[in-house]
């Protein structure tokens, strides 16, 4: 499998040299030159593995520059039950007739970030050894994202993590999660400044290419194509444990914010797995939901992005949306590159509601979306919880409401549960008036002794902090 950048460029790149890559050198997202196609007889086959199975199976189609062996064995080493929970691993849990939840957040950080960070966390590790490399990962997070990389790279040999974080504003639950790790490569900086003064300073730090290369700076943001890979999986097994016999068709709905997840199911349904609608869920943020509805992407301004109660889905703009609309366009790259790097970088926005393909995104790739605000979010807990009995997060909550409006009658919908409800603690004492379920392994997080660095918002102390720690 060879893989091409969305806006052109003539190179042609093999998995794992990509694997530590992130944009393709024109600027564009890396995906795979076709989409291997899984017939009926697969999926019969496929119904019966458990899941690190499942996973080797779907990996193998898109990685071939690893032995079979070693793919299975990383595998097996991330999906099990210890890690996640569950023999299942994603276990499917019924709402309602027709309405059904996939158990995303079983995982270390108990939000759906893990399903793909543990297995990254794998590869990175086995390939930085086969070259004899080492790689220091900077990010930036406001929660799930750098939580979930820690989780995944600690004590990981050849890697070190150095994640900034906006000092003082991260949830008490997240803060700990993540401060409390000892993993002497694990490195948390919190930053005297918001989220986006973090992102600046890593931007800043990569921009500085003499630095990058000496200190073998990386990253393992959602465009990775390993992230989305990995994610693919789970709508598989979402799909297995809702149906009975391959040939019935399942929807999902996916609370989104920078369309890495839902990319995913796109992928899966383009495979050949039986989706019929892929339903989009935004909050107040709605950019996509926006697009899906009027054709016009419209990136927002910092002063117009809102901080809302489901926080990890508070983007200006959705940085895996690119693969989506490359595809949309019929994989026309130079049109591709004219919208995202000419038309966006110009203007902010752009307008295919009058393009043909525009009608496709509903008719042919099954899209559908909607939007959930504050009240939405509470009300769809409270509801949640009284009558079914079951408590979901803000997120999910999210992915809920928007999952009702498109329901329709045969055909099961899946909603992906992206965090567990303890993760956001004050929305759920707002909807409920009471604390949220803890996992056990989680009580008392909260006390234990933290390991953070405050550091001033300024790229040039971050610098001399990770040169410092690079020994
Ligand atoms: C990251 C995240 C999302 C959004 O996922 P995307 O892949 O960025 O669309 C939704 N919910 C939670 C809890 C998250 O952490």
């Amino acid at each position: 499998m060879q893989y091409l950048s969305t806006r052109g460029h003539p190179d042609r790149r093999r998995f794992c040299e990509i694997l530590l890559e992130g944009l393709a050198p024109d600027g564009g997202l890396y995906l795979p030159e076709y989409y291997p196609q899984v017939d009926a007889a697969t999926l019969a086959r496929w119904r019966k593995l458990p899941y690190d199975a499942l996973a080797f199976e779907i990996l193998s189609l898109y990685i071939d520059d690893i032995p079979p062996a070693d793919l299975r064995a990383l595998c097996a080493r991330t999906y099990t039950a210890q890690v996640f929970g569950t023999r299942e691993i994603v276990p499917l849990k019924k709402l309602e007739d027709g309405l059904f939840l996939e158990g995303l957040s079983n995982g270390p950080t108990l939000a759906f970030k893990d399903m793909a960070m543990q297995l990254l966390g794998q590869l990175f590790e086995y390939e930085l050894a086969r070259r004899g490399e080492q790689l220091n990962i900077l990010g930036a997070t406001s929660g799930d994202t750098g939580s979930a990389a820690e989780y995944a790279m600690r004590g990981k040999k050849g890697i070190r993590v150095f994640m900034t974080s906006p000092h003082g504003r991260m949830s008490p639950f997240q803060q700990a999660q993540m401060f409390s790790l000892q993993d002497p490569n694990i490195h948390n900086l919190a930053i005297e400044g918001v989220f986006d003064d973090c992102q600046d300073i890593v931007k800043a730090v990569s921009n500085d290419l003499d630095f990058k290369r000496r200190y073998r700076i990386g990253t393992v943001n959602s465009i990775n194509w390993a992230r989305l890979m990995a994610q693919v999986v789970y709508y598989f097994a979402g799909y297995f444990q809702a149906t009975t016999e391959s040939g019935q068709r399942v929807s999902f709905a996916v609370p989104s914010g920078n369309f890495g997840n839902i990319c995913a199911g796109h992928v899966a349904r383009m495979m050949g797995l039986p989706i019929d609608k892929l339903v989009l869920a935004t909050n107040e943020n709605d950019v996509l939901d926006e697009f899906f509805r009027t054709g016009v992407y419209r990136v927002r301004g910092s002063s117009d992005t809102h901080e809302t109660s489901s926080p990890s889905m508070d983007i200006s703009k959705a940085s895996n949306f690119e693969r989506f609309v490359f595809d949309l366009l019929g994989r026309d790259a130079a049109r591709t590159r004219q919208l995202f790097d000419e038309e966006l970088g110009r203007t902010g926005r752009f307008d295919l509601s009058r393009d043909p393909a525009f009608a496709q995104a509903r008719t042919r790739y099954g899209f559908a979306s909607g939007r959930s605000t504050h009240a939405d979010r509470l009300a769809t807990i409270r509801d949640t919880w009284q009558r079914l009995h079951v408590m979901v997060d803000t997120h999910t909550a999210d992915g809920l409401k928007v999952a009702r409006q498109h329901l329709q009658p045969g055909v099961p919908m899946v909603v992906l549960e992206t965090a567990l409800p303890v993760k956001f603690a004050g929305t759920i004492v707002e909807a409920l008036g009471r604390e949220p379920q803890r996992p056990a392994a989680f009580d008392g997080i909260e006390l234990l002794p933290k390991r953070v660095t405050v550091l001033p918002a300024d790229a040039a102390k971050v610098k001399s902090y990770i040169a410092a720690h690079c020994a």
